[in-house]
């Protein structure tokens, strides 16, 4: 047997550097003994360790840079396996190396579930520790005790260094303490939750500054959940306030809306451009940043039917008007002839800002993900509310997941009212762009009747 020693749980240059010279020397996976400092089971501590191998052999052996991508995190990861299982799959990338992209191989799709882990872990470091502040000889200090699945700990060290570089700090965990005076960062030995304050001054600010951000446009319940284990609120002072935020986002949607009406002396008009201007500078999801603009819905809020498409398209997000380009000018046509005036109807859409594909000079619309339609819903939610349409009907089958939550198959459910999860009606058919882009005339021209014949039904819907 070999023996390959390490200096840390996290050390990723040892692995790699003893990895390397057994792979050269060709001592199998089963053959080699990984240990780490400090750690028990030193049954091994005679055997030779492993030494650096010349320089020629070094130079003759690659992986691809994906391998040593994915073996940077697998190495963080808490099994102890981790540094023997990296190994085999070195080993095997020497005769094979495409397996790295081979996601149905069991060793590499394990290892890529141990980097996910790794990572989310990370994540869950910087987002969910929090600094306690006391008092030393020094003057102020912030404390914060932390748990972590994995060796992660150093691996986030420069991100505390760089957003807390002004503060005297120490994060403090079972395996390690980091400690930053400012200038320099150092490290002691873990510590218990027991040596981290409790309760302080800095508690309150979370607090206020926490209450003071919660905006139920921002509510996602699920995902806050998901991302905030409960394992971390107790190290979270905000955490005390999610509960009655929660219970009391609905409320506070529907006061948002009265607060706009009443500060706009009870006028609808007054809530809508509120809303709209909110809208405007709303960065929920990342369409806002190559967009021109918001492009909010428009018609009469009194209207007793509201028409949600896609997205506004290349000329929409230059007009910041919804349906002026091809695919609206098509609809305004069907609108008439289905006996239904354009200037009588709100119009709007599911997503609100431009998503495209630079193309040369051109922007080729791109279709809006699940995540970006669940983002933008609260806008259409917030419209509906306001103006409260008889009918809302979705256009495409972006707009149909908007407004139904799922995913839907226009075929089968287009043409007949529906009733909404909040007990209205809603009303699916297909988005006129869909119509342009058919290239057979003959059937462009019967499935613009179809539309046209879909609209006539929402009309006698609402007569
Ligand atoms: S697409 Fe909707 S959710 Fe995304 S930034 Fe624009 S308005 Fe906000």
């Amino acid at each position: 047997m070999r023996v390959a020693r390490l200096d840390a749980p996290d050390d990723f240059d040892g692995w790699r550097d003893a990895a390397r010279a057994l792979a050269v020397e060709g001592v199998p996976a089963d053959r080699v003994i990984w240990q780490v400092a400090g750690h028990a089971n030193d049954l091994f501590a005679a055997e030779p360790e492993v030494a650096p191998p010349p320089e020629p052999a070094l130079a003759a052996f690659r992986v691809p840079r994906t391998f040593v991508d994915l073996a940077r995190d697998v190495v963080l990861h808490s099994d102890r396996e981790r540094f023997a299982m990296l190994y085999s799959l070195l080993l095997r990338l020497r005769d094979q190396p495409r397996l790295i992209d081979d996601r149905a191989d069991p060793l590499r799709r394990k290892l890529e579930e141990m980097a996910k882990s790794v990572r989310r872990d990370i994540h869950k470091m910087r987002a969910f520790l929090r600094f306690r502040e006391v008092t030393d000889d020094a003057g102020e200090r912030f404390v914060a005790w932390f748990e972590p699945e994995h060796h992660i700990v150093r691996a986030n060290a420069a991100f505390f260094v760089n957003r807390f570089n002004t503060m005297r700090w120490s994060i403090l965990t079972p395996e390690v303490s980091l400690h930053w005076d400012t200038e320099t960062l150092s490290e002691g030995p873990g510590a218990v939750a027991a040596d981290a304050p409790d309760g302080d001054p800095i508690e309150a600010v979370w607090k206020t500054y926490y209450a003071s951000i919660f905006n139920p446009a921002r509510l996602k319940v699920g995902a806050m959940l998901r991302e905030m284990p409960r394992k971390y609120w107790k190290n979270m002072p905000e955490t005390a306030l999610v509960g009655e935020l929660v219970a009391g986002a609905r409320a506070r949607e529907t006061a948002m809306i009265e607060t706009a009406r009443s500060t706009t002396g009870g006028n609808i008009e007054g809530a809508w451009a509120a809303l709209r201007d909110e809208a405007a500078g709303c960065t929920r999801c990342p369409l806002y940043r190559p967009a021109t603009q918001t492009v909010f819905g428009e018609g009469p809020l009194d209207a007793a039917i509201m028409f949600v498409g896609e997205q506004p398209g290349d000329q929409e997000d230059l007009a910041g008007r919804p349906f002026v380009g091809p695919a609206g000018q098509m609809f305004d046509r069907a609108l008439g002839e289905a006996g239904i005036d354009r200037a009588s109807v709100y119009v709007t859409n599911a997503v609100k800002h431009f998503k495209f594909e630079p193309r040369g000079k051109r922007r080729i619309h791109a279709k809006p993900d699940a995540g970006e339609i669940d983002a933008c819903r609260w806008w259409i939610e917030q419209e509906r509310m306001l103006l409260t349409p008889r009918l809302t009907v979705a256009l495409g089958a972006t707009a149909a997941r908007s407004l139904t939550g799922q995913t839907v198959t226009i075929s089968r459910e287009r043409g007949r009212v529906l009733t909404l999860a909040d007990g209205t009606s809603g009303f699916i058919t297909v988005h006129p762009s869909f119509l342009l882009r058919i290239p057979d005339s003959v059937r462009a021209g019967e499935e613009y009747r179809r539309f046209v014949e879909d609209l006539r039904s929402v009309r006698d819907t609402i007569v």
